[in-house]
């Protein structure tokens, strides 16, 4: 018993079509005849021909059984299964049972149709024609050559072989119908049940993406909110450091001032970096193209590197194309980052030897060049298998060897992503141990037709500005420009170290500064005293900035109504400057202010009556 379910569970197996099983069927049932068929025949001492076609007939049964089952996919069982019976096994039996009073016509019909269920729809097709073909030949070879037919012995045999043709052809036809029918259910119910999964599970992901975003947007406040929180402290920080900078003559103090001041510059890189990933990452990055300098771009990469080369024993050096024109058009913001970002790599990962920053350009119309930036260093190198996940976020190679170097694994992301926003490409060529060369090309449109010439030539006739000793706070930003004895500001901050950072960075300027630690208090003033600038932070407690600025405008007896006001905020984040703007105030400096930035803000926006600059003789 056990045994015939194996044999059964093996050729209705799942997998199978329902045609497949079909042709088991036939073929089975087919052995099941043919075998006793054989028996009998040598039984009964048929002659030895009759009893080879029984066995020949009989192998070529089990051999199109075992072909089907050994190679389901194979189309050509069910179609000589098809050929075999209709074209000569039914006109030979049409002839030797009975012609067309019997019910071998219902066998030739069954024959007919049957070929539909096992062959595609040209086979069937073509098998169809020959079937008619055929069938008409039979009966009409039975009407003109009645004597080939052996009939049945009288009427009565006839018609108990038509009715039992009839009985099997309705019952094969049916079975076979309703197990068709029973597996399309089985099927439209399962679909049903995957259905339903999918909806349910369609349901869950949209919850989780509802959750996500939710969670995104908490972050993207959060970090907000820490970017002003941390760059607050950091200003009043660098502020106050900057100060010791100009002031102080003890060398030991200023090396501890130098290095509080790099500290400081570095905390709020990997600030910005942070801020920058996830203003990306949430889609609200934007870039901001203006005309640029190449050559300020090339002199400030090579101030900003130089030292730190130097300080690692490196050599370093800028090659250029002098064709690059002088003045481009693009992001000059997320350029120089780009850029800073593979120096800064190459120096980090280059124990001896050199860095190169090299600058090509190639044309790609009249008004446009792929900028060209490529970064090379002879440092430690990335392996080929690492080069994959280099543009990863948070992804730092060979951990262990790199642990004493600071990273966060979000430089050469943020590059990527920077370059990918200009529609350029960035590319890495390395050899472990040898060193590698970061390729960046970034298509920028021309400003001016002039070229930039030989960068070392430029640096050359510039003397001393190559040699400056500065990172990104080069000591001659610290030296005031310019007097305004005469001028008179205000500035509003609840933060009191913010006001003192930005009093005594104007200190050498002479400006009469007022300071108010509240939007209440910057009222009193404004009703007070007339102004030439109000400098006003942002985030306040009970009155912020910009209601303060909206209530400055609309004062009864306002001495300030059409003063300048300038935004000083610790708030970074991408559009705050077209925000501020848009909010009436006529400049934007972010926090941490460097004393180069606010003087240069307010050489534009004093009067310029009373501003005395350096050049004028004093
Ligand atoms: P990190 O802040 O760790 O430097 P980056 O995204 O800038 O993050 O770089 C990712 C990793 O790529 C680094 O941790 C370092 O292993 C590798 N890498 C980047 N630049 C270089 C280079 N010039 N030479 C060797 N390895 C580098």
């Amino acid at each position: 018993m056990n045994y015939l379910k194996k044999i059964f569970g093996y050729f209705f197996r799942d997998e199978l079509t329902i045609r497949h099983k079909l042709v088991n069927v036939i073929l089975g049932c087919a052995l099941l005849v043919q075998f006793p068929g054989v028996i009998v025949s040598v039984a009964v001492g048929t002659g030895l021909w009759g009893i080879l076609t029984q066995f020949l007939m009989l192998l070529v049964i089990a051999v199109v059984l075992y072909w089907t089952n050994r190679f389901p996919d194979s189309p050509v069982p069910p179609i000589v299964i098809a050929v075999v019976g209709n074209i000569i096994v039914f006109p030979i039996m049409y002839f030797a049972c009975g012609g067309y009073g019997t019910g071998i016509v219902m066998w030739m019909l069954f024959g007919a149709i049957f070929t539909w269920l096992l062959v595609d729809v040209k086979w069937g097709i073509v098998i169809s024609l020959v079937n008619f073909v055929l069938f008409t030949g039979c009966l009409h070879v039975e009407k003109v050559y009645p004597q080939y037919v052996s009939y049945l012995a009288n009427r009565n045999d006839e018609i108990t072989d038509t009715s039992i043709a009839f009985a099997f052809v309705t019952i094969i036809f049916g079975s076979i119908f309703k197990y068709q029918t029973y597996v399309y259910e089985k099927q439209a119910m399962a679909l049903r049940e995957i259905d339903e999964a999918l909806r349910e599970l369609n349901e869950e992901l949209e919850e989780a993406n509802l959750r996500l975003a939710s969670a995104s947007e908490a972050k993207s406040s959060f970090l907000a909110n820490m970017s002003h929180e941390i760059r607050t402290p950091i200003n009043a920080v660098l502020g106050m450091d900057e100060m010791i900078l100009r002031e102080c003559k003890d060398k030991q103090i200023l090396e501890y001032a130098n290095n509080i001041d790099s500290a400081g510059h570095q905390l709020l890189s990997l600030v910005n970096d942070i801020l920058d990933f996830s203003k990306i990452e949430s889609g609200k990055m934007e870039l901001h193209p203006v005309e640029y300098e190449m050559f300020s771009i090339m002199n400030d990469c090579y101030n900003m590197i130089y030292m730190r080369a130097k300080r690692k024993d490196l050599k370093f050096a800028i090659e250029n194309d002098p064709g690059i024109p002088a003045f481009l058009y693009g992001d000059e913001v997320r350029i120089r980052q780009i850029i800073m970002n593979l120096l800064t790599n190459a120096v980090k990962y280059t124990k001896d030897g050199s860095v190169t920053l090299k600058f090509d350009f190639e044309n790609t119309d009249e008004d446009n060049i792929n900028l060209i930036i490529s970064v090379k260093d002879t440092g430690i190198g990335i392996s080929e298998d690492d080069q994959k996940y280099l543009f990863d976020s948070f992804k730092r190679i060979d951990e262990k060897t790199n642990r004493n170097i600071e990273g966060t694994g979000l430089g050469l992301s943020i590059t990527k992503k920077f370059t990918d926003m200009m529609g350029g490409t960035i590319g890495v060529d390395s050899v472990l141990y040898e060193g590698s060369t970061f390729t960046v090309t970034i298509p920028q449109k021309i400003a001016d037709k002039g070229t930039v010439g030989h960068f070392d030539e430029r640096l050359n006739k510039r003397g001393e500005t190559s040699s400056s000793d500065s990172d990104s706070t080069d000591s001659s930003d610290k030296k005031d420009k310019f007097t305004a004895p005469h001028a008179r500001i205000l500035v509003v901050d609840d933060v009191k170290m913010n006001l003192n950072v930005v009093r005594l960075l104007l200190k050498n300027t002479g400006i009469q500064i007022d300071l108010a630690a509240s939007g209440d208090e910057c009222l009193k003033y404004t009703l007070m005293k007339r102004y030439d600038v109000i400098l006003m932070d942002h985030m306040m407690p009970i009155m912020d900035g910009i209601e303060a600025l909206h209530r400055i405008r609309e004062q009864a007896d306002g001495l300030n109504t059409d003063t300048p006001v300038v935004a000083l905020t610790a708030n970074a984040l991408v559009g705050a400057q077209e925000m501020y703007l848009s909010e009436g105030f006529v400049s934007y400096i972010s926090k941490p202010v460097k004393g180069i930035d606010l003087e240069e803000c307010l050489l534009k926006v004093l009067p310029e009556d009373k501003i005395v600059r350096e050049s004028d003789g004093n």
